[in-house]
């Protein structure tokens, strides 16, 4: 039979419909409207695309949103000074800069330079120890966006073998650490991993975030299994496909996230949520 698709989209927009609902009532109580900075440095195509689709959603859900564009020979003192200055304006209350940055410039003193307070992406260090003890203002957009999807999906997590395949420190960790929070038994595999059709074959819930097109097929995953596409590839012919190859997974999966639609909508969704909980802790509201 074949697989219950979980529409992330669909989730995404009535998540953002919640996520504008309050950032209204916050600015009808507090006088705060929440605001998002987007540094972007240099002209990659595929950034100015994600950079453009931010600034929309923030607008949509009635947040400010300011883009500051930077050219390709930026350098690190400008790319510091730039967030010095986004620190001290009260107006915005999460500023991200979009990643990959330009060779030359260096992302993790970059990232450091982000308060904790308003590093909407969750990539501070001291971010990333909150998620590590549970206990966190921010979840990366991602790894929260797929647990948005699960729990509006009423998957259960609480006992269930759950593996994640990849380890970044955007998605793949945070991933299992989220995962492993909500009770789930929790195996993480990665490019070292010996025999990884037999771990993934183990799977209720399987995250798959490894940037290889449609890598994982029907024949590594368990009959019934939750199947989250995180992946993002462009093939030659420029259409967009997952790292799971859906035709065969979705005949054995129980559920299964397409792509495009799938985790793409809910990241976006998770970054207005980060910004309007900055912005309540900057109006001194509880969360
Ligand atoms: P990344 O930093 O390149 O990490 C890839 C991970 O996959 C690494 O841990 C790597 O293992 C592992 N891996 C690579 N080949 C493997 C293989 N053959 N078997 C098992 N593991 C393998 O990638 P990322 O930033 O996490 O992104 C992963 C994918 O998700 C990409 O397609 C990206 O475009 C997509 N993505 C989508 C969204 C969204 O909003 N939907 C957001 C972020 C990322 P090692 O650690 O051993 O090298």
């Amino acid at each position: 039979m074949a697989a219950r698709i979980i529409d992330g989209k669909k989730i995404a927009g009535l998540t953002r419909t919640d996520i504008a609902a309050r950032a209204a009532m916050l600015e009808a109580e507090t006088g705060v409207k929440p605001g998002l900075a987007v540094i972007i440095v240099g002209n990659d195509p595929a950034s100015q695309v994600y950079v453009r689709n931010k600034k929309r959603a923030c607008e949509e859900a009635g947040m400010y949103s300011v883009v500051v564009e930077m050219p390709a020979d930026t350098t690190q003192a400008e790319l510091m000074k730039q967030i010095e200055q986004l620190k001290k304006d009260e107006k915005v209350h999460g500023i991200l800069v979009q990643l990959p940055l330009p060779k030359h410039l260096d992302e993790e003193t970059v990232i450091a330079a982000i308060p904790p307070e308003k590093d909407v992406d969750a990539f501070h260090p001291a971010n990333t120890g909150k998620i590590m003890i549970g206990d966190y203002d921010f979840l990366p957009c991602t790894p929260a966006g797929v647990m948005k999807l699960l729990e509006y999906e009423n998957i259960e997590i609480s006992g269930k073998e759950c593996v994640v395949v990849g380890r970044s420190n955007i998605v793949g960790k945070p991933q299992a650490m989220l995962l492993l929070h909500a009770n789930g038994t929790v195996t993480v595999c990665h490019s070292k991993t010996k025999d990884l059709a037999q771990v993934t074959r183990r799977a209720d819930i399987l995250v798959v975030a490894i940037g290889r097109a449609n890598f994982i097929t029907g024949d590594m995953i368990k009959p019934g299994a939750v199947v989250i596409d995180v992946g993002m590839n462009r093939l030659e012919d420029k259409k967009l496909c997952g790292d799971v190859d859906f035709a065969s997974c979705s005949q054995i999966a129980g559920a299964i996230t397409p792509v495009p639609g799938g985790v793409g909508p809910m990241t976006i969704t998770m970054l207005l949520e980060n910004t309007l909980t900055a912005a309540k802790k900057a109006a001194g509201k509880k969360l």
